[in-house]
């Protein structure tokens, strides 16, 4: 019988391991790790065999095939091992694929993959579609398809993912954007990280759709190398070069083979440029969807956006609260400043993943009135900004980061954190972040 061997044990490694015992494999998961309870007391209760906090390198070297939880990177010891084995190694989504016909909308980018997948699901599902949600958000892929039976899957894709997809294919693929980000994944290599990602559109025919930004530097570049032939449509922020959704007199315009939509910019529910983007991504596959304008124009204007995500916390004597804890690399805190409309007090600091702070330099420099350094070794932060802003602070704990820059910012200022950097140093996640950030405002 085929021995299917999960590597590690989260949502996506369970959901894995679910659907690959529902399909008859001979299962076994194996974690470096403990396994959290609620995931011990699944795999017992499927009758799923597993080991926890180490592999038993012969087991798992006896598998015809390997699903790999995104978190595990391809060059881990025993992973490679596999590969140089032969061992095929897959993500969740390769292997549940197998077991699905529904359409696939898969979104990937180095930012805004959250918002934007977010947003289409709310718009389908709106308009009553029998659709699910998943990869790199809430319930796992591989879980839905053994429990529902949807007809189209919305799917956050990591470039993680993307690396061990093979002969998977999305009928709408949507590439947000590239900026440098994991870096320390990929051996700082930056073409490595853009390979990953381009696989977004691998494996397409012309009866599928790409869907990009038309300015974004590295994808303008990169598109000229792809073998595969998806239908491509563009979308920037005015009208230019073949873009068919894009900004025009304050309307949003959307022009695809079906539709012809128009909608008041004022209108749409996310604000800021980066929002635009990924507003107008989720338009164009809404339309290739045909989704009808008036349900299109309702849930584009409704949405409630993703916590975490510049999440207006609270207002203490005149100063404005931003959550945007989720802004783990240096471009989305760019956006996050560029949208900024009064003076900011920036918390950031936090795990650096190879940053290079010269991006934000300049929204620093004139929207910045002060800089709190929030993480166990802020001295790359200090090298940076120090002289470059009149005020920088260093804090070790949320509480004190708070405090600091409660003291620091003058009423009509917004203290945002929008750290530039993963949270693994203090916290133990982003949410951890963005949720004891706003504990703390809410005990001033
Ligand atoms: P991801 O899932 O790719 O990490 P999110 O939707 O969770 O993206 O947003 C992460 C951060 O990036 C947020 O702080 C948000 O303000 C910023 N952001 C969202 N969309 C974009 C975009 N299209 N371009 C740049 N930054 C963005």
């Amino acid at each position: 019988m085929n021995k299917i061997i999960i590597l590690g044990g989260g949502e996506s490694g369970v959901g894995s391991a679910i659907l690959a015992q529902a399909k008859g494999f001979d299962v076994f998961l194996s974690d470096n790790g403990p396994l959290l309870d609620k995931y011990k007391a699944e795999l017992d209760r499927y009758s799923i065999p597993y080991e926890e906090k180490g592999h038993t390198e012969a087991l798992v070297l006896a598998a015809t095939e390997i699903i790999k939880s995104p978190g595990i990177p391809n060059y881990a010891p025993l992973v490679h091992k596999a590969i140089e084995k032969g061992i095929p190694v897959l993500s969740e989504m390769e292997f549940a694929k197998r077991y699905t016909s529904a359409k696939m909308i898969c979104i990937t980018g180095s930012n805004g993959k959250t918002t934007t997948a977010s947003l289409i699901y709310h718009i389908l599902k709106s308009a009553g579609l029998n659709v699910g949600l998943g990869g790199n958000i809430g319930r796992s892929f591989a879980r839905q398809v053994a429990e529902e039976n949807y007809d189209y899957y919305v799917l956050e894709l990591s470039s993680f993912q993307l690396e061990n997809m093979y002969s998977f294919k999305a009928d709408i693929a949507i590439l947000l954007n590239i900026t440098p980000d994991h870096l320390d994944r990929y051996d700082h290599d930056m073409q490595k990280y853009i390979d990953a990602k381009m696989r977004i559109a691998r494996n397409q025919t012309e009866a599928d759709a790409f869907i990009f930004w038309e300015e974004d530097p590295i994808v303008s570049k990169e598109i000229n190398k792809l073998a595969s032939t998806g239908k491509r449509y563009t979308f920037a922020d005015h009208k230019i070069g073949n873009a068919v959704a894009y900004l025009n007199n304050h309307k949003i315009d959307i022009f695809t083979p079906n539709s012809n939509f128009i909608m008041e910019q004022d209108l749409l529910a996310l604000e800021g440029l980066h929002n635009l983007y990924n507003s107008l991504a989720s338009g164009i596959a809404a339309k290739l969807l045909d989704i009808t304008d008036d349900n299109l124009r309702q849930s584009l204007s409704d949405f409630t956006g993703v916590e975490h995500r510049l999440e207006k916390v609270a207002k203490v004597r005149g100063i404005q609260f931003i959550n945007d804890s989720k802004a783990t690399n240096v471009n989305s805190c760019w956006y996050a400043l560029q949208s900024m409309k009064t003076k900011v007090v920036l918390i950031l600091g936090g795990t650096d993943k190879g940053n290079d702070y010269n991006e934000i330099e300049q929204l620093v420099k004139d929207k910045a009135r002060a800089l709190v350094f929030l993480g166990v070794d802020n001295s790359k932060l200090h090298k940076f900004f120090d002289g470059k802003v009149e005020h920088t602070e260093d804090t070790s704990s949320m509480k004190d980061a708070v405090q600091k820059a409660y003291e620091l910012a003058q009423e009509g200022d917004t203290v945002l954190l929008s750290p530039c950097c993963a949270s693994f140093d203090l916290f133990k996640n982003y949410e951890d972040r963005g949720n004891q950030f706003k504990e703390y405002v809410r005990k001033l």
